[in-house]
């Protein structure tokens, strides 16, 4: 099997597993219970909240939230804040090229409760320009959400440029979704006043995220109910999952350089291969090395995805998220690609379990399919 999904999600990694089974056996009690065992649990939670933020270096200006993912922590940061602060201005503005997770409630807060939610266009690579934000910005604008690392090209904003930009305004904060730009790039995460992401993408387990944030902000809550989460997200909290979570970052943390140096040459090798075939490449050399993608000049996606797939190759057509929808992909719409560009891309991603090899034996039964397969 060769898996080059992992910006849809990553194995876990085997002293994840260990502590999930550990923790559950040892420290099931719930965490806000009363009794001795409850208030172990609570304590070791708020260790284990501690860490994070200091795997970040930001414990001693934010705060963190447990959640169930960067979809569920990007709706509180959003919602979350749009809803506290609308009072401030009622002005919203994110990038063309962001997650359905942040499009999404900025759409329903628009519809529904008469936002202004305002997309920033990206450039030809998938990024926002400063000027560009620097255009948009004024005195109603409450929130600015802006990713680090798009998922389904691997394009870099600038976030440091852009939080400054923000931060102008001081009525506005500035939200960024990290999902799969934690241990993989430079972030500078004290300019950023919330910040979203998923452990499943950190060989950490599903239904597992966080949304950390200056302490100072005040969400509307998702969930109201036993006020847990600092009465943002009420409902019994996991132990055991978010200590797997702090050790996925801790890990992905430890050294992302010489992460990126593992991952970097694949990147590499596959850009340089795919040259001699009917494909767009779609990423640019200086992104994520994480994620590469790519358009077929003349074969359906979807039909070389499945036949990847039957030959235990796994890679995914756009995103996870919009794969079984024949949408086109509003990130390479945004970019400027054209609707047939745009309805027929191919995502790699890796990890730093991948090898050369994989990739060498990818191209090798790419090249043999785009042979083969008829073209659309
Ligand atoms: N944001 C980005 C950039 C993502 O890649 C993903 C996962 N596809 C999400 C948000 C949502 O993550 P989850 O499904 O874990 O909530």
């Amino acid at each position: 099997m060769i898996y080059f999904d992992s910006a849809a999600s990553t194995s876990p990694s085997q002293d994840v597993l260990d502590l999930f089974v550990k923790s559950n056996v040892n420290q099931f009690a719930n965490p806000a219970a009363a009794h001795a065992l409850g208030r172990d649990a609570g304590r070791e939670l708020e260790e284990c909240r501690k860490a994070v933020l200091s795997a970040f270096h930001v414990d001693k200006t934010h705060s963190l939230a447990f959640l169930s993912g960067a979809t569920e922590a990007n709706n509180l940061a959003i919602k979350g804040v749009a809803f506290s602060y609308q009072n401030r201005g009622k002005k919203l503005l994110f990038s063309a090229s962001e997650h359905p997770s942040v499009t999404e409630p900025m759409r329903y807060l628009a519809s529904a409760f008469g936002f202004e939610a305002i997309e920033l266009p990206v450039d030809a690579l998938g990024r926002v320009e400063p000027d560009t934000l620097r255009a948009y910005m004024d005195k109603n604008v409450i929130l600015v959400s802006i990713m680090g690392v798009n998922n389904e090209t691997g394009a870099i904003n600038d976030l440091k440029a852009l939080a400054k930009i923000v931060h102008e305004y001081p009525k506005a904060y500035f939200h960024s979704d990290l999902t799969q730009a934690v241990g993989k790039i430079e972030v500078p995460y004290s300019d950023i006043d919330l910040f979203s992401f998923s452990a499943h993408k950190l060989h950490g387990l599903k239904e597992s995220g966080a949304l950390v944030y200056k302490s100072s902000i005040r969400f509307v809550p998702l969930a109201h109910g036993g006020g847990q989460e600092r009465g943002f997200r009420s409902g019994t909290v996991s132990l055991a999952l978010n200590q797997c979570l702090c050790l996925a970052v801790q890990n992905s943390l430890r050294n992302p350089k010489a992460d990126e140096a593992k991952v970097r040459p694949l990147f590499d090798a596959l850009y340089e291969g795919l040259q001699n075939e009917p494909v767009t490449i779609n990423s640019y050399r200086e992104g994520s090395p994480y994620v590469l993608n790519f358009s077929l000049n003349v074969h359906r996606a979807s039909v070389i995805m499945e036949a990847l797939s039957q030959k235990g190759i796994y890679v995914s057509t756009t995103s996870a998220c919009s794969t079984r929808s024949d949408h086109p992909s509003s990130t390479l719409l945004a970019m400027g690609k054209d609707m047939e560009t745009s309805s027929n891309s191919i995502r790699v991603s890796f990890s730093t379990d991948n090898t050369l090899e994989e990739v060498h034996r990818f191209l090798e039964v790419l090249h043999q399919l785009l042979k083969e397969v008829h073209p659309r």
